[in-house]
């Protein structure tokens, strides 16, 4: 069996409402996807997290490595794409496009093979996962308080066991917004909250410390992701967890971030790390450690079922006859192309999702909806 086909789609969809963050707006969405077909006519998906366009030319530099191969040789494949692109990118985007040729070929083994990627990558050690909400992001107008707790009303309705919320204003408005948040949900959710690295040391030690009796259970990226050792000290300073990671790029960077014992939590995004096979290899570094992980998602289906796939595999840490539940972030903010490109669609039931079954990463993407949100017209 041999691949004959890598092809890059990106996705674009303007928001209805645009939301911004700690760093800067949203106003589309924009996704890089690929699928890689053999010469039996079995095709896998993939998805690159960051800048879909240059992604997609990484995709295409790689490409060239990938035709005529035994698409179950995956980590040989993986290893030649890295030694192709570390001498002008060992970190970044370039590892995104590896990311999303990686989690394609997974999905192709399994649909090769006939079994789901975490049964593949090892065995599941859970069936079932908690679901976090990610969303409480900014907006214009001067109604943003009664907007937020409305959005997180909402969240808690929906069965939602825990919320992720963004600071990153102001440390006194981060304040006014956490403080309103928690009174709004009560204190049966757990709420966790996301700088996007929007402060200095000596603010996100202040507004942590002011934060500490609102019951939050990570405080992630508060500090900028190159400063490894402000992680520490934060970690020092405050009783809040610290999380990180999402900007963090192969074995390589995670173990820097490891050895200056910068997190509590790990947050590794599948589709920007370098994707299920350098995942992996990134959790048994964590494991190392003693390090938890609740990766990073952010996209369409695809990269929240390789996530889900991911989690299923991983190793609870500590190990006990009643086995700690482990979350899955769910991005709530609008995303068309998220909704509809894959089945079946994604379900949470009594605040849980479940762990896919099906071959392969478990979904079936529309390609009527490829062509919907190209940006290239499609035959
Ligand atoms: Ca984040």
């Amino acid at each position: 069996m041999k691949i004959t086909k890598v092809e890059t789609f990106v996705l674009s969809n303007k928001l209805k409402e645009n939301f911004f963050f700690s760093q800067w707006a949203y106003s589309e969405r924009r996704i890089c996807i690929v699928k890689i077909t053999t010469d039996e006519g079995i095709c896998g998906w993939g998805e690159g997290y960051g800048p879909a366009d240059v992604i997609k030319s990484g995709i295409n530099l790689v490409k060239p490595i990938l035709i005529g191969e035994n698409p179950l040789e995956n980590e040989t494949l993986w290893f030649k794409m890295y030694r192709k692109t570390l001498d002008f990118a060992r970190r970044g985007v370039l590892v995104a496009a590896i990311s999303a040729v990686d989690v394609a070929l997974w999905d192709l083994k399994g649909k090769i093979l006939k079994q789901p990627v975490s049964v593949l990558m090892g065995g599941q050690h859970r069936k079932r996962v908690v679901p976090y909400a990610t969303g409480l992001y900014f907006s214009d107008g001067d109604n943003l308080v009664s907007k937020l707790v409305a959005e997180a009303k909402t969240y808690v309705e929906q069965g939602f066991k825990a919320i992720k919320m963004k600071v990153g204003l102001s440390i006194s408005k981060d304040i006014i917004l956490v403080k309103s948040v928690r009174e709004a949900i009560g204190n049966d959710v757990n709420l966790m909250i996301d700088a996007n690295h929007a402060y200095s040391l000596r603010e996100a030690t202040k507004l942590s410390r002011a934060l500490e009796p609102f019951n939050i259970d990570w405080f992630e990226e508060p500090v900028s992701p190159e400063f490894y050792k402000h992680y520490k000290e934060l970690r020092s300073k405050t009783t809040i967890p610290i999380a990180g990671g999402e900007c963090e790029y192969l074995r390589y960077g995670f173990q820097t971030l490891l050895e200056n014992n910068s997190v509590d939590i790990l947050q590794v995004d599948i589709c920007g790390a370098g994707g299920l096979s350098e995942a992996k290899r990134i959790s048994t570094l964590a494991n190392t450690k003693g390090v938890e992980i609740i990766p990073h998602v952010w996209g369409t289906g695809i990269a929240f079922h390789a996530a889900l796939h991911f989690i299923a595999n991983l190793e609870p840490i500590p190990g006990r006859l009643y086995a700690p539940e482990m979350y899955i972030e769910y991005d709530r903010t609008e995303n068309d192309i998220r909704e509809t490109l894959t089945a079946p669609s994604i379900k949470m039931k009594n605040g849980y999702i479940d762990i896919p079954q099906l071959p392969g990463l478990g979904i079936e993407v529309d390609e009527k909806v490829i062509r919907q949100f190209s940006t290239e017209i499609l035959i």
